[in-house]
């Protein structure tokens, strides 16, 4: 039995095959690294602003899409497929780039689900009627969040608040793009309730999926700087998926966990060791699950009555 709402059983649910997400870098760039917001970027931010490099190698695209599709079908034999828009910041700049962008993902074979990263800050109007033309069978916008308080995403480096994301949320939906929200676990000040907050700050909202994210230090940011200066410590394995686990009790039940665990590149990982593997800490998470006997959502009225009412 699920104990929470997967990505991939919803998919297999909707379209009765397998969805394969494939990872895409359009070449955009991030207002926080460009210098418009800030040139420092997030402090977890590395060189590959959380991509694929493949449009680092100068690849179309089209050609990344069916190299990944070809590969992914030796696999997965009757998959379809999910077009994921990775790679920083993919609704930057002007609203004929992304036009641009979008016309270059037409007609692509096995295509069912487009899925666009972005920032809260880097969506308008213009670009969510775009978006919500695209003729797939679903759009997700995937938002980062990373935390609902003001003072952390200062801390961090975000250059938004989460009133900009619930702002940005609000339009989207209204436009019937499906919002993934990012959040992360073990960042610098917060403890559990500060997380326990961001989520429930999430079910306020009108988000369609969550992914949730453990903290991980990775070579060249400026949390690596902070770690060997001894100013920060990623939580242990054991820590995260106890914070993770009772996330997912505090989670609206009608929300789709699209990811439990971070995929941070072997390469640039320094710490924690445990975040390597990340089906570790998804195991640790279902375990705590399966042992109390807890579900998503569970915890969800009481929570909003505690803290909210
Ligand atoms: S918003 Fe994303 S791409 Fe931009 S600095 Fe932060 S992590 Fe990097």
């Amino acid at each position: 039995m699920d104990r929470y709402n997967k990505l991939s059983t919803y998919w297999k649910k909707l379209f009765q095959t397998r969805i394969q997400k494939v990872p895409l870098d359009a070449g955009f760039d991030c207002p926080n690294r460009d210098g418009l917001i800030s040139r420092n970027g997030c402090i977890f931010c590395t060189r590959l602003g959380s991509g694929t490099g493949l449009g680092g190698c100068g690849m179309e695209l089209r050609d990344q899409y069916l190299y990944w599709r070809i590969r992914l079908r030796k696999k997965f034999k009757n998959c379809a497929f999910a077009a994921y828009l990775q790679s920083y910041s993919n609704t930057y700049g002007p609203l004929s780039r992304l036009e641009s962008v979008l016309d270059q993902l037409l007609n692509l074979p096995d295509l069912r689900v487009l899925c666009v990263g972005t920032r809260p800050d880097c969506i308008d109007k213009d670009k969510i009627e775009v978006l919500a033309g695209f003729p797939a069978d679903e759009t997700w916008l995937e938002l980062g969040l990373q935390s609902a308080n003001d003072k952390t995403l200062n801390l961090i480096n975000r250059g938004h608040t989460a009133e900009d994301f619930a702002g940005a949320c609000d339009m989207a939906a209204g436009k019937g793009l499906k919002i993934c929200a990012h959040v992360i676990a073990g960042l610098p000040g917060e403890d559990i309730n500060d997380f326990a907050d961001t989520v429930s700050f999430l079910n306020r909202q009108p988000v369609h999926g969550i992914k949730i994210h453990n903290l991980y230090v990775c070579a060249g940011t400026t949390l690596a700087e902070w770690w060997q200066d001894r100013l920060y410590a990623p939580l242990t394995l054991e820590e995260y998926a106890t914070w993770a686990a009772q996330a997912i009790t505090l989670i609206r039940p009608d929300i789709i966990i699209h990811r439990t665990a971070s995929d941070p590149a072997g390469a640039e990982l320094m710490a924690p060791a445990w975040a390597e593997k990340k089906s570790m800490a998804m195991n640790a998470i279902d375990k705590i699950l399966e042992k109390n006997n807890q579900h998503q959502g569970q915890n969800f009225t009481k929570l909003s009555q505690i803290r909210h009412t």
